[in-house]
């Protein structure tokens, strides 16, 4: 639902701003964001993204990287937000790609929720899709696997903070580590560990779907020494598996099918 006369007044609407590129936002998103009377956005939303909120609508840059900071910054965001609701104000909370991968969406609902506010989520394109579709890699394939996972790099894999299952995660499919750049080579290692194949084809995917978008693919077991020579830096999202070795086909066909239509 978009904010029409018929929206109570004083809705938060959790509102996904796409994985990177401005105009990979939904329609419903920025229909959403031209209505708001208040903007709080992160620090991976596109700034003409933001361009698209009415010229006087209150912008509040809330902007942090990782996923497990202090609990005061997100105490303030839920702070801010139940405010300006309670004062019947409609509040559009721009997060990068989705709201609900890792983006806190799920906490900040309920937060609003128990108070008794209304909110609304608007998906968005998730990294793991855009950045993707953007390097050329299929995130499923027939031949390759029927199945992706998306998980979290944010904890040092060797930190009680890390839940991830590393023996499972070794026969996925498809998996996808957003936050993972930092812990590169102890993912790396704790799934060869795993017996995956060290040669599994992999990628680095950084600033997907922006212009200055950096592609960097390898074996797995190479992968992290690539991404350190190539200069990586987040925001990243790590693929490995199969699809990866698609990259490289649909790259050409694609290449072909261009030039074929300029001819
Ligand atoms: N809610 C977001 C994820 C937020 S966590 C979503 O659905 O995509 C932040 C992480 O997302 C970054 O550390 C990085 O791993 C990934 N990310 C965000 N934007 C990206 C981009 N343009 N290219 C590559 N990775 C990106």
């Amino acid at each position: 639902m978009m904010p029409s006369e018929r929206t109570p007044p004083g809705t938060v609407f959790l509102v996904g701003a796409g994985p990177g590129a401005p105009d990979l936002v939904t329609v419903r998103g920025l229909n959403t964001l031209r209505r708001a009377d208040v903007v709080v956005y992160d620090a991976l939303v596109h700034p003409e993204l933001i361009g698209h909120a009415p010229a006087d609508a209150e912008r509040v840059y809330v902007g942090k990287r990782g996923y497990c900071v202090g609990s005061t910054l997100q105490e303030t965001i839920h702070e801010v937000m139940a405010n300006r609701a309670r004062a019947g104000l409609t509040v559009v909370r721009l997060k990068g790609g989705d709201p609900c991968v890792f983006g806190r969406g799920g906490e900040e609902a309920e937060y609003l929720a128990e108070r008794g506010i209304p909110v609304e989520i608007v998906p968005g394109v998730t990294t793991a899709v855009g950045a993707c579709a953007a390097a050329g890699i299929p995130l499923t394939h027939r031949d390759a696997t029927q199945s992706v996972t998306l998980v979290t790099g944010h904890f040092d894999p060797d930190s009680p903070d890390c839940t991830l299952d590393w023996a499972a995660l070794a026969r996925v499919g498809t998996l996808v580590v957003y936050m993972g750049l930092r812990h590169l080579d102890a993912i790396a290692a704790r799934l060869i560990g795993n017996e995956l194949a060290a040669d599994t084809p992999a990628a680095v995917v950084c600033r997907g779907t922006l212009p200055d978008q950096m592609v960097i693919d390898s074996p797995l077991s190479l992968l992290p020494a690539a991404a350190r020579a190539a200069g990586a830096a987040a925001p990243a999202v790590v693929v490995i598996g199969e699809v990866v070795a698609h990259r490289a086909r649909m790259l050409s066909l694609a290449s072909a099918a261009s030039e074929g239509a300029l001819a």
